[in-house]
């Protein structure tokens, strides 16, 4: 039978601070030693207490008006009770019944056209520790807890059941990392675990019928994951069920390896956390000047970017998705535009999106915009080639580079003058008598090579436009 799936989506994200949520310590960095950046605060010993982060506070509100949520007169602290290794207070700082964001949307552009998310939460509280389990050579078996990242602000964001297949549910976690880049407020890095998504996953007859057997699944470690491990969370709920099975309540992991979920925990109904106010903080009044001044800071945001550079730049869905996809490429386009408006912004585009992010993937490289822009324009004016053009573009991200003395003090100045390029062509082609022999035998790439073959003679000067349309005359002549 055909099953309706229902998801939602929790998200937990370390934001970026200075320092941890409720002490002064500083935010554990990748290759910390273990145990490095604790105080008697987030090492929970008694009397201790906890001092609120305002720019962690400031953040999440920052994203509740991105996702255009509602914040709280006054907001509350919650204290949540469980025991575990990795929480060595015995309660978690949390907000219960009042959290800094309630009731906003995200909308995603899926294959099969846009979806709205809605959310139904987004709260504040401190992350646990990190549990790390080590095998001796012996086979001894033990488990080391590193207190680092105990106590760094987290912000947990949790969807409402509005997600119908994996492919909306990555593209939603997509979006919102987008958005939380794009603002500040965290890295979201999945695959170090700054970013950790969850899925609850159930299926049903039809849309009207009541809510299935709920299923958690974890361990996604990568957008892909997300919509793999949905997609084969619901096959195998259907499946469960076609054959006249009954499915459990629980926990389940993703395996990568073998692309199937697995058993962690049968869950209970729901914890008992023995919530209450947590008594060592005050509530917390939000000044609407303080929400207002927050607001005010928040750049465009990428859906709104988006469309404005279809509307008013006529770049392509693509193209503009592309560049507002990464942050420091989006950053780069406006930067280069504004130290030289009357560039074309199309071509501009496509060097941001090819150039720039094919080098910005590999490496952190910081291009100064004026000179990209320079050398942009160049292209664009035929005063340098294509070639030569991508060649500076390397130099440039390698250092700093003056693109206008560059072009005069080397020359580089593209050849577009007819006579020079003719002669070139020719000493091309009686520089290779077998390209001109595979033309003969029908291989049209000859003209490729021996276009190819006459830019490296140039140096990269010619105008490979031109080249082509000289060679192919060229060849049909002694065709
Ligand atoms: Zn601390």
């Amino acid at each position: 039978m055909s099953w309706k799936a229902v998801i939602g989506i929790e998200i937990h994200v370390q934001l970026r601070t200075q320092t941890k949520m409720f002490c002064a310590c500083a935010i554990p960095a990748e290759g910390d030693e273990p145990n490095t950046k604790t105080c008697p605060t987030c090492l929970g010993l008694p009397g201790a207490l906890p001092t609120p982060n305002r720019a962690a506070i400031e953040k999440v509100l920052a994203v509740g008006s991105a996702i255009g949520a509602k914040a709280p007169a006054t907001t509350r602290w919650d204290r949540k009770n469980y025991f575990y290794p990795d929480l060595p207070k015995g309660y978690q700082i949390s907000q219960l019944d009042l959290p800094l964001a309630e009731h906003g949307k995200i909308e995603v552009t899926t294959s099969t056209g846009t979806r709205t998310v809605g959310i139904r939460r987004a709260h504040l509280e401190e992350d646990t520790a990190r549990l790390r389990h080590e095998k001796a050579r012996d086979g001894a078996r033990s488990s080391l807890v590193d207190y680092n990242r105990s106590g760094v602000a987290l912000l947990e964001i949790v969807t409402e059941p509005d997600i119908r297949d994996g492919e909306t549910a990555r593209r939603y976690a997509e979006e919102l990392r987008l958005l939380l880049r794009t603002i500040g407020a965290a890295d979201a890095e999945m695959e170090n675990g700054q970013m950790r998504v969850e899925a609850n996953v159930s299926i049903r007859a039809s849309e009207d019928a009541p809510f299935g057997t709920r299923v958690e699944v974890k361990n996604m470690n990568s957008f892909r994951a997300v919509e793999r491990a949905i997609a084969f969370e619901i096959t195998r709920q259907a499946e469960v069920l076609d054959a006249g099975g009954t499915l459990t309540q629980e926990s389940r992991g993703w395996d990568e390896g073998s692309g199937t979920t697995y058993t962690m925990r049968a869950k209970e109904d729901s914890h008992d956390y023995r919530y209450f106010p947590e008594p060592d903080l005050p509530p917390l009044a939000i000044d609407p000047a303080w929400l207002a001044a927050i607001v005010a800071t928040l750049p465009e945001l990428p859906h709104a970017r988006r469309a404005r550079y279809v509307a008013e730049l006529a770049l392509s869905e693509y193209d503009a998705a592309v560049l507002v996809g990464e942050p420091a490429a989006a950053g780069l386009f406006e930067a280069a535009r504004a130290a030289l408006p009357s560039l074309d912004a199309k071509i501009l585009a496509n060097w941001v999106s090819g150039e720039y992010l094919r080098v910005a993937r590999d490496r952190v490289v910081t291009i100064d915009a004026a000179q990209f822009a320079a050398l942009v324009a160049a292209v664009a004016a035929k005063e340098i080639s294509g070639t030569t053009g991508k060649a500076l573009f390397e130099e440039m991200a390698a250092g700093p580079l003056d693109i206008r003395q560059v072009i005069t003090s080397r020359g580089l100045s593209q050849i577009s003058d007819g006579a020079a390029l003719e002669a070139l062509a020719a000493e091309t082609l009686a520089a290779h008598p077998q390209a001109l022999a595979d033309w003969r035998a029908g291989k049209q790439q000859a003209i490729g090579f021996l276009v190819g073959q006459s830019m490296k003679a140039s140096k990269g000067r010619g105008d490979a436009a031109q080249l082509g349309e000289i060679l192919r005359r060229l060849l049909e002549a002694a065709g």
